[in-house]
């Protein structure tokens, strides 16, 4: 790249914050880093903001910041909660969203509005408000995708026809099928949180390893997929890919297929984003052919892990229903994560939540945040006391 590219990670104390600065590492005449944001570890927070001689930094809690004065050099700027990272994300001509759950809304919202490129792994934005994001996206902005599938299907679609797609049958979405794949029905009802937090292939922060036990993380990825790529779900499948190495496919009219394939490191897809149109010369996730490997691929089951089909029915009823599953969601894995309820009850709160969903339709910031509450409240209703 010929002039240095100036970029904002948010949620750079996380497992992809953590690796997009290790790309940025390889590159350092490529790219500028301009700020960061994190959450509550302020120690790790702070080495970021000292390591890279940074002058802005966001942080989640208002209460924080004295503390965090005190870890860094004097004079630097420090913004606070979501109105800190909205500021910090309007500005940078590249912004990570590396921020996990619905949190990260400001993020996506404040980049595309400011016509700014949006690397996103923070899903949850997009499903929550994805109307609301196209039309902000529609206002100059563009996204391109981290997540691994996401981003595969967008390396397979170029040259395709943006609008619409019509060359396009299908989107296959790669799962790995998580760490219960081949557990009967009966031993899914008594796997603890250290079985869950056991990814095969991946290695995550916490959320996304439970939201990969369930599939909702793939659920969620279907509704991704849907509002990236303009696509309504009836021509998005999900196929079950152990080894996560094909990680996604395109099925064109005329029945060919293209692939993206690597060993599965999220640096890659990261690169991608961060390099976009040029690619960057890194060595992660090379295959070896010299040892020989194998590609599975079988139906998810259904019936066995019902997030899947939970998230194709919120995509076809439409309006706050994503919102409704994503907020559902988050808050019954969290419980999750505290021991409150079961893996099995993770599912099962979800589902109770969206019965209780009635039609509205969202058309501003203040109808998301007001259908997540909701969402939030009738889930937390459902938890044991
Ligand atoms: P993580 O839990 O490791 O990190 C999350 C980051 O968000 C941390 O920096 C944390 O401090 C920050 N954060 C949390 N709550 C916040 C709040 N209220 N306000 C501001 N910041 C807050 O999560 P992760 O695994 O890095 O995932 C991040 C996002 O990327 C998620 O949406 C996830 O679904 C998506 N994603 C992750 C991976 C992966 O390999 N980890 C792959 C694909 C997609
Ligand atoms: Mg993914």
């Amino acid at each position: 790249m010929t002039t240095p590219r100036h970029v904002a990670v948010m949620g750079v104390t996380g497992s992809i914050g953590r690796q997009t600065l290790e790309v940025l590492r390889t590159a350092p005449d490529a790219f500028v880093l301009d700020a960061v944001s994190g959450g509550t570890n302020l120690e790790a927070l702070a080495s970021v903001v000292n390591e890279f001689s940074l002058t802005r930094v966001g942080v989640a809690r208002d209460e924080d910041r004295g503390r965090l004065a005190e870890l860094v050099a004097p004079g630097v700027d420090i913004v606070s909660g979501p109105e800190g990272l909205q500021a910090l994300s309007s500005e940078s001509e590249l912004v990570v969203n590396a921020v996990v759950g619905f949190a990260g809304l400001p993020v996506t919202l404040a980049t595309l509005a400011a016509g700014h490129r949006l690397a996103l792994a923070n899903k949850e934005s997009l499903v929550a408000a994805a109307p609301l994001v196209q039309r902000v996206r529609a206002s100059g902005g563009d996204i391109v995708p981290v997540d691994s599938e996401h981003c595969a299907i967008h390396q397979c679609l170029v040259g395709s026809t943006t609008e619409g797609h019509p060359d396009v049958a299908r989107l296959l979405l790669t799962a790995s099928g998580g760490p219960f794949r081949q557990l009967s029905s009966a031993q899914l009802d008594t796997v603890t949180l250290a079985d869950a937090l056991q990814h095969p292939t991946w290695s995550m922060g916490p959320k996304i390893t439970v939201d990969s036990s369930t599939l909702m993380n793939k659920g969620l990825e279907v509704l991704e997929a849907s509002a990236l790529f303009g696509m309504t779900v009836d021509r998005i499948d999900v196929v079950i890919h152990p080894q996560s190495i094909v990680h996604s496919m395109v099925e064109f009219v005329d029945g060919s297929l293209l692939a993206q394939l690597s060993a599965p490191d999220m640096r890659l897809p990261i690169a991608y984003c961060l390099g976009l149109p040029e690619r960057l010369s890194t060595t992660w996730g090379r295959l070896d052919f010299t040892s020989g490997f194998q590609l599975e691929f079988s139906p998810p089951r259904r019936d066995d892990f019902p997030a899947l089909d939970l998230a194709y029915a919120a995509a076809r009823r439409g309006g706050a229903a994503p919102a409704w599953l994503s907020a559902a969601n988050e808050v019954a894995v969290e419980a999750f994560l505290q021991g409150r309820i079961a893996w099995r009850e993770i599912v099962a709160v979800v589902a109770t939540t969206m019965d209780a969903y009635v039609d509205v339709t969202v058309a501003t910031v203040e109808d998301v945040e007001r259908e997540d509450a909701t969402a939030r409240r009738t889930a937390h209703a459902t938890l044991p006391l």
